[in-house]
């Protein structure tokens, strides 16, 4: 977008993390322009205030800002994290737990020669030296509890995301925006008025007021008001590959000592998280109503945390998918209006960041089709290869029971998927193949789908002679081990910072 194209007023419907979200940006982006952003919520219907874990893109999204961090993470009860880790997800001896670190600059070094291990170990050399958690630096910072923030002469630290209190997020990007002067509608909308086929002309509240844009940004959550209720956008299910349709989650008192990962737990019919916050644990069971009863759920939930009697649980319906486009005509949808990807990888406040940032980066007064095209094909990208990249952790497990057989025999998968796998089982080059498959817009990195592989245990088992070059991963090992004792020098413990 250049600094002369006419910006757009915008109306955003919904105030919950997406809708603040996105009015914050929109504001930021084109308010110095003469345009004004209007977030219209119903406080009645209130908001989903779930969502307590991010990638790094949220301290992007600060940043871009101007927040201070410490202030952000006061205000919202934040922590620090470095990655998850999963637990149970594979029954092979030795990879009964692994991390999905944050990436670091660091990662240049050991990456190569851990891809180096993990290629021989595809061969069929001895898996000892493939586990993921030795080779990264987030994961050695986390396992030692110590903080992402490094030591001003030491410029490489890892990326890091954060977890928080959903409500007290949008309580605090509320201040910052309406301070900044966005309007702020309380109300419900009871009416929508069309302009075309392919337009929104207003929004009209309970009240008789009527609110008029350029752009409206559909923020409403699992109703989709405008997109899908209002314009018919289509709504393509994930269903057929992921089986997860309901939560429930409970808090339970804070954790003695927090270690700064997001814990992903596997259950009997889907998994657990575990989140530490600064006053409280945010702990959620996602499942699948087809294998286990909400009252199943929650007596297996209560029982893993050790709080059969006590605490209260909310139960929640997740609607798996995305839709077909996410702008259309002079509406954009943003967040669960937009589609939701089960929470496994926390990902869905990292698309609500992408999606806003690439939608002002493409704006134009008279966007053609072949504009939003090209935005929605990215941003279709972006989803599905995020999808494909959890979908592979059902896919791959190795454990009992219903649920899990039947995701690991589940052949529903996309065909970027299948390559993925075909390449990893036929010891192609995982880079060169992921920039093949996926192109530019890659969501996981060629290091993230090798912590998943070799995180689980999972190489094939034909063995092939392995080059004499691959064979050194035990000094390999102690070279990056050695190298990642000296870059951990270099931080100080998590609650000094
Ligand atoms: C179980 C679960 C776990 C999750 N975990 C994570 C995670 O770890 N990380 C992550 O990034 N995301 C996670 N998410 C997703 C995350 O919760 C949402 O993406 C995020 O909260 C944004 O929600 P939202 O703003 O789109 O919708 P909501 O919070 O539902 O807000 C919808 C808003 O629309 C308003 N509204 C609706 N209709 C009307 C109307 N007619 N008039 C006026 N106002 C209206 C409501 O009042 C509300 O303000 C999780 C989701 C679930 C279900």
């Amino acid at each position: 977008m250049t600094d002369g194209v006419r910006a757009p007023d915008c109306v955003v419907l919904g105030g919950g993390s997406a809708g603040w979200i996105a009015a914050c940006l929109l504001h930021q982006a084109f308010a110095g322009r003469g345009a004004t952003v209007t977030l219209v919520e119903n406080p009645e219907i209130g908001i989903i205030g779930v969502g307590e874990g991010s990638t790094p893109q949220l301290k992007a999204f600060f940043d871009r800002l101007g927040v201070d961090e410490a202030e952000w993470m006061a205000a919202c009860d934040a922590t620090f994290k470095l990655g998850i880790r999963f637990h149970g997800w594979s029954k092979r001896p030795g990879f009964s737990h692994y991390i999905h670190p944050f990436p670091s600059p660091v990662d240049l070094h050991t990456e190569p020669p851990y891809t180096r291990v993990c290629a021989a170990a595809r061969r069929g050399a001895a898996v000892d030296f493939a586990h993921p958690d030795d080779w990264f630096l987030a994961s050695r910072l986390a396992l030692a509890g110590l903080s992402p923030h490094a030591a001003d002469s030491f410029p490489f630290a890892p990326s890091h995301g954060y977890h928080f209190d959903a409500y007290k997020l949008g309580a605090y990007l509320r201040g910052w925006a309406t301070s900044r002067g966005v309007r702020h509608v309380r109300a419900e909308v009871a009416a929508v008025e069309c302009a075309g086929d392919e337009r929104i002309g207003a929004l009209v509240c309970a009240d008789g007021t009527r609110l008029t844009a350029d752009m409206f940004v559909d923020c409403s959550g699992f109703r989709s008001e405008l997109m899908q209720k209002t314009l018919g956008e289509p709504f393509i299910a994930f269903d057929d590959n992921l089986f997860v349709d309901r939560a429930v989650v409970m808090a339970t008192p804070p954790p003695g000592q927090a270690t700064p990962l997001t814990e992903a737990i596997a259950m009997r019919a889907g998994w657990r998280w575990r989140i530490p916050l600064q006053s409280r644990c945010g702990n959620g069971y996602v499942y699948s109503s087809a294998f286990v009863s909400d009252d199943e759920a929650e007596h297996e939930l209560r029982q893993a945390l050790g709080m059969l009697s006590a605490g209260e649980t909310r139960r929640l319906r997740m609607k798996v998918g995305r839709v077909r486009q996410s702008w259309r005509g002079n509406c954009l949808a943003v967040g669960l209006a937009q589609g939701f990807i089960e929470p496994l990888e926390a990902t869905a406040l990292h698309i609500v960041i992408h999606t806003v940032e690439r939608f002002i980066a493409a704006w134009a007064p008279d966007a053609g089709p072949d504009r939003l095209r090209a935005f929605n094909e990215a941003v279709a990208t972006r989803y599905d290869g995020i999808r494909d990249y959890i979908v592979a952790h059902y896919r791959l497990n190795q454990r009992e029971g219903n649920f899990w057989r039947a995701n690991a025999s589940n052949h529903s998968l996309s065909e970027p998927l299948k390559q993925v796998i075909t390449a990893w089982f036929t010891h192609a080059d995982l880079r060169q193949r992921l920039a093949e498959i996926y192109g530019p817009h890659s969501a996981y990195s060629s290091a993230s789908w090798h912590c998943l592989f070799a995180g689980y245990g999972t190489f094939p088992t034909r063995p092939q002679p392995v080059p004499h070059d691959m064979t050194m991963a035990g000094e390999a090992l102690a070279t990056v081990q050695t190298m990642l004792a000296a870059c951990a020098r270099n931080f100080g413990p998590l609650e000094a910072s």
